[in-house]
């Protein structure tokens, strides 16, 4: 009863905010296409890579902003609201997508919680449980688990358009042999790597770590923990020294001047690594052989 009550609030406030003239800013779908809502950049990118020409792709979390903090708003609704498909990648990452879902309402769509087969990575920091839950949220940033993600992709765009089944099988089949071959191509570049260490601004490479034997510390780690910053600071700067950590990575929505400022204290450099939790137009691949080249770079 009780969530019904909210949902009705929801509801009425989303029409107040419609009939006051503040809609969707986003332009309407191409004729002929398969509206598709995504949550963020990295789910945009999966859903490029198989839906291809046959979709149209509306983002939900603008650019410059945090995934992680994002509220829909009237707007956003009404886009969800018009999609065929919502495609999000789950795991605790979009707290927001349930209620936004119940809130808009669309009749026979189709719901992709992209991240449900993906093997969850448990996180062991108290603080980052609190912010994230009980796992590591940011599942894409491992090729195997972006290989499973679209896989959830393309059964949801071929059960809301069967005529296109099979360009969505081809695409699928394509992208999982590059996503293969990308794993092999960290896994050999890292294996030969002489230190294993790596250092983020946001603990979003856990995954990547997970599948490639690698750890992962966090700048971001130093500052969630009760303790006094400037202890764990001082810790995180041994750390890097007593492993010749090369390079602190940050990223592009992280503030560079902290991890500047720790990087210059240990020795380091900052560098930045992108998490796709922004939109940009760079394809999935792309961005990952890139983040490949400072890693091993970093590591090296
Ligand atoms: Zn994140």
């Amino acid at each position: 009863m009780k969530s019904i009550a909210k949902t009705g609030i929801l509801l009425l406030a989303a029409l107040s905010f419609a009939m006051a003239g503040c809609g969707s800013k986003a332009p309407p779908p191409e004729e002929g296409k398969i509206p598709v809502a995504v949550s963020f950049g990295a789910m945009e990118k999966l859903t490029e890579a198989i839906g291809g020409d046959a979709v149209s792709i509306t983002v939900l979390v603008p650019d410059g902003t945090e995934p992680h903090d994002f509220e829909p708003r009237t707007g956003d609704l009404i886009t969800l609201k018009k999609s065929r498909v919502f495609i999000y990648n789950g795991m605790g990452m979009e707290h927001w997508a349930d209620k936004a879902i119940r809130s808009a309402g669309a009749e026979n769509q189709i719901v992709v919680n992209a991240s449900e087969k993906v093997t969850p990575l448990l996180l062991e920091d108290e603080e980052e449980r609190e912010e994230h839950g009980d796992y590591d949220p940011h599942t894409w940033l491992g090729p195997q688990e972006a290989r499973e993600e679209a896989l959830a992709i393309r059964d949801g765009l071929t059960a809301a358009s069967p005529e296109n089944r099979e360009l969505f099988m081809e695409n699928y089949e394509k992208f999982a042999r590059s996503l293969d071959e990308l794993q092999e191509e960290y896994r050999k570049k890292l294996e030969k790597a002489p230190r294993k260490e790596l250092v983020t601004g946001h603990a979003a490479f856990g995954y990547l770590a997970r599948d490639l034997g690698l750890t992962q510390e966090s700048v971001e780690d130093a500052f969630a923990t009760g303790e006094p910053p400037a202890r764990k600071l001082i810790e995180l700067i041994q750390f890097c020294r007593s492993h010749g950590v090369k390079v602190i990575f940050t990223e592009e929505m992280m503030d560079p001047a902290l991890a500047r400022t720790l990087a210059q204290e240990a020795g380091a450099e900052a560098e930045t690594l992108s998490t796709m939790e922004e939109p940009d137009s760079d394809s999935y691949l792309d961005t990952m052989r890139e983040n490949l080249e400072k890693i091993d770079r970093a590591l090296r």
